[in-house]
């Protein structure tokens, strides 16, 4: 019964809706997946519900982005009340600094010469959890860069010139609001964030597994996690990161998955804490 507990829709910055998700899903054979968006939890509900009728189990899920002086860290959370009222406040917080970001990365493209309008990005994005994967789809669909490389690496990469920081939480914020709103939080792909490090200070703010089968990642890599996770008793996760069929990214839905026993131990604990 294979799971995908890393997947993005168009709430984020993936390309799919939420109901086309959980209709792929089914259709790949993926029997349990999880949405995981950018610091947005609207897609839940929906894709819940259509979970239902196509018969694929939707988790409750989200992708943080967090960052502290030394590294961006993406904490994702698994369970939690998706109707928690202090929850919903402060990702309405972290979104709004994402659509003023938006705008400054539209002044700092206008400065190098670049002309697009913040409107052509909110028209594929929304005003939820717009981000520079957006802004390089509008450069590429004018013609202004060829790709998503290219997009970044002129103008939006972190040492780029149109680059603008958004309002974040620190990781261990993200992961004490997992906690709190029931939830079960993860450190996500740690191979990326390389600062193995913070990992006792975040399990101290609650920190319950690390997402440890990811593409790409090298067995050595893998070994290396799995042996962190037996040391500090940590569960083990795993996910795509799908981002859609037109997303610049290869994968295909339903390609990369974790078995059953992972999905199960991370159910029992959600169903340990409550
Ligand atoms: P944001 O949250 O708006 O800062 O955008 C972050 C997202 O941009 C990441 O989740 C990636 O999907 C994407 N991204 C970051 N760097 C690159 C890059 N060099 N090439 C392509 N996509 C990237
Ligand atoms: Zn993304
Ligand atoms: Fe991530
Ligand atoms: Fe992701």
């Amino acid at each position: 019964m294979p799971t995908d507990l890393h997947i993005h829709s168009n709430l984020s910055d993936g390309t799919e809706t939420p109901e086309e998700l959980v209709k792929l899903a089914q259709a790949v054979g993926l029997k349990t997946i999880a949405l995981t968006d950018h610091d947005n939890i609207d897609g839940i509900e929906v894709a819940m519900v259509s979970g239902k009728g196509y018969g694929v189990e939707v988790i409750p899920g989200i992708e943080f982005t967090t960052e502290n002086p030394r590294a961006e860290v993406h904490i994702l959370g698994y369970f939690f009340d998706h109707h928690d009222s202090e929850l919903l406040a402060i990702l309405g917080k972290i979104q709004e600094g994402r659509v003023d970001r938006i705008y400054k990365i539209v002044e700092k493209l206008k400065e190098q010469g670049v002309e697009i309008a913040a409107d052509e990005i909110f028209a594929i994005s929304g005003k939820k959890s717009p981000g520079r994967p957006h802004v390089a789809r509008v450069l590429i669909a004018k013609g202004l860069v060829t790709n998503f490389k290219e997009a970044f690496s002129r103008y939006l990469d972190f040492r780029a010139p149109a680059y603008v920081p958004h309002y974040r939480l620190l990781p261990a914020e993200a992961v004490e609001l997992i906690k709190k709103s029931g939830g079960i939080p993860v450190f996500a792909h740690p191979v990326i964030s390389n600062c193995d490090d913070l990992i006792p200070d975040l399990m101290a703010a609650g920190l319950r597994g690390l997402e440890i089968y990811y593409p790409g990642y090298y067995a050595d890599q893998i070994e290396h996690y799995l042996a962190l996770a037996k040391k500090h008793g940590l569960l083990v996760t795993g996910g795509s990161d799908y981002h859609g069929s037109n997303s610049g990214r290869e994968l295909k839905l339903g390609e990369h998955t974790i078995p059953d026993e992972l999905v199960d131990k991370l159910r029992n604990e959600h169903i340990r804490g409550n």
